[in-house]
């Protein structure tokens, strides 16, 4: 749901022919409805807002990208650094405690997890020291033999240490995992038996389990949790169900607490390690941000395509265009469907000054001189005259319609000529000389 709303707000902005502050503001409020509906704490939401606005439209835009493109990489940066980071779970001979209240899934995480290290190749010890509920030791049971995990218990034993005590020195497996006893909250019961149990385990790793459906309840979870017995991570479980799944993972990234897995269904093998990128990949449709680019590469290129065809050069759109590259690289517009390459280097890289001059002799210009620049040269007086009333030379007016003149050539070579053309295309596609290897 988080997801295909926010695909929807990224698209309003990528169907945009062209990105400015306002386009940049509307998506900002789109995101914020989203983000909010996905229960992500209303601060989280106005501090990544204020991040995403001031990044898109303030900083450090690589020369390479469009003004769009660069929104769409500061939005999926944010976005991965609200989720939090990625997990790397050891791989090696440990223990594993799970918490967490009724329901949350720790029963089917523990078989989640058992299938994920048997398919690393290390045998797993499953221990069932949930003592409350009379049926949880068979279901425990049941699917340790479903994933081929030992398992281990005493039954009848209602004391969960004890249970944790006798079993650890018989377990010869490489990974220990303990099922615990949950509650409807974290009580002082609950509290006393997760120390005693992590007193006498001395686990490697505790995970605490809660429900992506808690939405950003989650973060207090996780920090109330964490006073009892310190957490080396959270397993989200349900995000495949939940709307709030966003709201949660956010809010336990927020406490500073690791995500370490999340559950995506009921069957043993619905378990992932946590990526952030991944998990916001997955949201906004691509699987990662080289997905991304290309994605917006080709969105802009179609566009462009279609542009170009229908684009008349005037000395106004020249005008335009000179100033777009300048101020958002030669992988803007018409020179980027005209590859960089075969427009003169010169022409891409104007300085401040030139662009003032060839301004002052525009507005020298009359309209039809704009529309036909030809006009000029077919009349030197014409050149005298927009010489003058600019306050430049006749040479610097005849330098600008020269490099006019060669974009115009360009132009219609694009056009007219279709080998030309899938030349510039496969260029373009292939990634462009310098532009390759960004990211
Ligand atoms: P426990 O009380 O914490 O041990 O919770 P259980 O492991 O018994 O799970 C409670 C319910 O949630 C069961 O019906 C599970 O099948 C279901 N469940 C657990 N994890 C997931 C998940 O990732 N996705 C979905 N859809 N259901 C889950
Ligand atoms: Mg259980």
């Amino acid at each position: 749901m988080l997801g295909k709303k926010l695909r929807e707000a990224l698209a309003r902005l990528t169907g945009r022919a062209y990105v400015d502050e306002d386009a940049v503001k509307s998506l900002i409020k789109d995101l914020q409805r989203v983000l909010i509906a996905s229960d992500v704490n209303v601060r989280l939401v106005f501090a990544l807002s204020k991040k995403i606005e001031e990044r898109s439209l303030k900083s450090e835009k690589l020369e390479a990208l469009s003004l769009k493109e660069h929104v769409m990489k500061v939005v999926y940066e944010e976005l991965v650094r609200l989720m939090g980071e990625s997990y790397n779970p050891r791989l090696d001979r440990h223990k594993i405690l799970l918490c967490g209240l009724y329901g949350s899934g720790k029963t089917t995480t523990c078989a989640k997890l058992a299938h994920f290290y048997k398919t690393r190749g290390l045998s797993v010890a499953l221990v069932g020291a949930d003592v409350d509920r009379p049926a949880a030791q068979e279901q425990l049971e049941q699917l340790s033999k479903q994933v081929g995990a030992r398992f281990y218990t005493i039954k009848g034993e209602k004391d969960a240490t004890k249970i944790v005590k006798k079993v650890l020195p018989e377990i010869r497996e490489d990974i220990i995992i303990v099922d615990s006893a949950g509650r409807n909250a974290l009580d002082a019961e609950l509290a006393d038996e997760l120390k005693k149990i992590n007193e006498e385990l001395r686990p490697d790793e505790v995970y605490l389990v809660l429900s992506g459906d808690i939405g950003q309840i989650a973060g207090r979870q996780a920090e109330e949790f964490n006073k009892t017995v310190p957490l080396t991570g959270v397993i989200v479980t349900k995000m495949d169900g939940s709307a709030k799944g966003g709201g949660a993972l956010s809010a336990v990234a927020a406490t500073g607490t690791k995500i370490a897995f999340i559950g995506l269904g009921e069957k043993i093998n619905d378990l992932q390690v946590y990526s952030a990128e991944k998990f916001v990949g997955r949201l906004l449709g691509v699987p990662d941000i080289e997905g991304l680019m290309e994605k917006i590469k080709e969105a802009t290129r179609e566009q462009d395509i279609k542009t170009i065809e229908s684009e008349e050069l005037t000395i106004e759109t020249f005008y335009e265009q000179l100033k777009a590259a300048k101020k958002m690289g030669p992988l803007s517009g018409i020179f980027s469907m005209l590859g960089a390459s075969d427009v003169p280097k010169e022409m891409l890289q104007q300085s401040e000054q030139k662009m003032k001059q060839y301004e002052a002799m525009i507005n020298s210009m009359t309209k039809e001189e704009r529309k036909n620049p030809s006009l000029l040269r077919s009349n030197p007086s014409r050149i005298t005259r927009v010489a003058r009333g600019s306050g430049c030379g006749e040479k610097d007016v005849r330098e600008f319609l020269t490099q006019f003149e060669r974009m115009e050539k360009l132009m219609n070579r694009f056009k007219r000529d279709r080998s030309f053309r899938s030349k510039i295309e496969k260029l373009i596609k292939g990634g462009m000389p310098g532009i390759g290897g960004i990211f």
